[in-house]
Order: C-alpha cells, then structure tokens, then sequence
C-alpha cells in the first residue's frame, strides 16, 4: 500500500484549470432554464444558482429531490436578481454515486478543491478547509497503515478498510494515531493543520481502490444533506 505514496504537488492551490459549469440560460433572463446533466443534483444545482433547494424544488413543482432525471428542464426562479454571481462549482464535485459509501472525515468544513486535473497536476484527492485542530475523523472503521510525515503531505494518516479500499488524510497538524491502531467509523484520528504543502488549514483526503485514486465525491453522502459540509466561494476559482 506504501508504494501507492505518490509525492503530492500544487496542493492547497485553487482549481484554476478546471473547467467550470456555469448556468446555461435560455438567453431571456426572465425565462431562465437549466438542463439537469449527469451526476447533477437539486443541491448543486441550486447552489449553482445561489438559491435554495427547498425553493428550486418547490417551483419545479418537486417533493423528492432523487425525482431528477437527466435531460430535465428545471425553471430556475429569481433569475436576473444575483443569479449568474453565484459562485460555479467545478466539475471535479459532480460525480456518480459508488455503491460503497464512507462518512465525511470532517463534521463541519468547506469544500475548497475539487478531485481531478489542476494546472497540468492530478489533484488525488479533494481539500477541505476548516480551522486549525478540527477534529479529523476515520472515514471508515479499518486499520492504521501509515502515521507519519510524507513531503508534500505534511502529517499524513492513511487507514486501510474492508474490500481494497485505502482513505488517505493529509496536511494534519497533529497525528492521534500509530501504525497498526484499528479505528472505529468516526474515530478521530488527527487534528487538521496547515502542514506539508498547504497554502492554509485543510484536509487533503483521499479515497484509493486496489491503489487507484477515486474521485472521493462518488464515496461520500451528497454535502446538501450532510450538515456543515458546503462549497467555498472560491471552489472553482
Ligand atoms: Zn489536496
């Protein structure tokens, strides 16, 4: 599993080569429409469009937010009125569902960069800002493989679960853990800090299957129904 280490670059940087998914209007700012795309979901999309899922559903006349079907035509309401500064989210947090599923490493934190190409680099995992010494947690009950200090990563805790899967846990200020503790779903494992290279407090976290980065987003309940989980202003600047 510690040959899958891999030395992390450009991290803590903002996605500035991701391509951004911006509302698509039908050119009337009175009549402004969305067409739902795959891994699309009621909450990004409002998001996208700085207004609430509760009332994005309400005009499209919605009571389940899993009745989204791809190719749908949603009303986006108060369109003309702030709608185009929302700020877009980058393509890296729309991804499909896994059937397996952890639990968000962080109760509370903003999504700060997405998984996936930035400037030229793999971005191996997704950033996740919060304060310094927020409590960071296992994503998943498994077994301590690595509790140390990698470059790049700063102090950096990796678990190894059931069935292949690796969860990796970056830029820590502190490590609470050894190699080869077994940690319980929820454990706090680290406290988040700024170490390696971190351009502020984040969690770097990665999910890997058979050692394959996996989009971490398809492996985590969907941020609109997890409190505290939101996107930064700035996630797909
Ligand atoms: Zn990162």
């Amino acid at each position: 599993m510690l040959g899958a280490l891999v030395v992390l670059s450009a991290c803590g940087q903002r996605s500035e080569s991701a391509r951004v998914l911006g509302p698509s209007s039908s050119g009337n700012q009175a009549a402004l429409t969305h067409t739902v795309a795959p891994g699309e979901t009621i909450y990004h999309i409002a998001h996208v469009y700085g207004i609430s899922s509760e009332r994005l559903m309400a005009v499209n006349h919605l009571s389940d937010p899993r009745e989204l079907r791809v190719g749908q035509v949603l009303l986006i309401p108060g369109a003309g009125r702030g709608a185009y500064t929302a700020a877009p989210i980058a393509e890296g947090w729309f991804a499909p569902k896994a059937a397996r599923q952890f639990s968000w490493p962080v109760a509370a934190g903003q999504l700060s960069s997405p998984f996936g190409m930035r400037n030229g680099v793999m971005h191996d995992g997704i950033d996740i800002d919060a304060p310094e010494g927020t409590p960071i947690r296992a994503a998943d009950a498994g077994t301590v493989i690595f509790a140390g200090r990698q470059r790049g990563y700063g102090n950096l805790v990796i678990l190894e679960h059931r069935d292949g899967y690796v969860t990796v846990y970056g830029h820590n200020e502190r490590n609470l853990v050894r190699q080869g503790e077994t940690v319980a779903r929820g454990e706090t494992i680290a406290q988040m800090g700024a170490t390696g290279r971190a351009s502020g407090p984040n969690l770097h976290f990665e999910v890997r299957y058979n050692n394959r980065p996996q989009n971490p987003i398809s492996y985590l309940p969907d941020p609109g129904i997890s409190p505290g989980i939101t996107f930064a202003r700035n996630s797909a600047d």
